[in-house]
């Protein structure tokens, strides 16, 4: 079964998420580890990905996983520093919703927000009218330095693949 990028989606207070986790199902995979933006860090291509992935009961091995922690440099918040929605709370975590309602350009879904019926039914809104919509923010990509060397490995010597 074909799992495309973010979507469908359902709906969890309103907060849109996959009906799988990409990006987990990536790091488990063997492709990459988490930053502390919460997205995932490619060796060589950094978070500078569009996942997806196939559902299936073959029997297909996967990649060594990478070792435990974080491929970002100790002393840098760039990602943070630089969100202009300061999504990043006090305690680094990422606010999904602040960070969606900022960089999210969608003609239906702030109307469906605002009446009884289009918030009863908006995972229906979201996967049928809902798909026409842009990103308008990618300032903590831009920034990441984990993204500034693609064509070279990003991770230190340090980040061999576990056996
Ligand atoms: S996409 Fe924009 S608003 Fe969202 S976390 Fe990144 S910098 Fe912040
Ligand atoms: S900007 Fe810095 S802290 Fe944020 S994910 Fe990239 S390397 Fe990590």
């Amino acid at each position: 079964m074909p799992i495309p990028s973010y979507a469908p989606m359902v709906f969890h207070e309103f907060e849109p998420w996959g009906v799988m986790s990409l990006k987990h199902a990536a790091v488990k995979a063997g492709m990459g580890r988490f930053g502390r933006s919460g997205q995932v860090y490619h060796p060589k291509y950094g978070s500078l990905l569009r996942l997806a992935a196939i559902v299936t009961s073959a029997a297909i091995p996967g990649d060594k996983l990478l070792a435990d922690g974080l491929p970002c440099p100790p002393n840098c918040r760039a990602c943070m520093k630089g969100c202009p929605s300061k999504a990043f709370d006090e305690n680094e975590n990422f606010q999904k919703k602040t960070c969606l309602a900022y960089s999210v350009k969608h003609a239906i879904y702030p109307l469906a927000l605002k009446t009884e019926e289009g918030l009863k039914n908006i995972e229906r809104v979201i996967n049928t009218a809902g798909h026409n919509y842009w990103i308008d923010c990618d300032e903590c990509v831009k920034v990441c330095p984990l993204n500034k060397t693609t064509n070279k490995k990003i991770y230190s010597k340090k980040d061999t693949y576990s056996s």
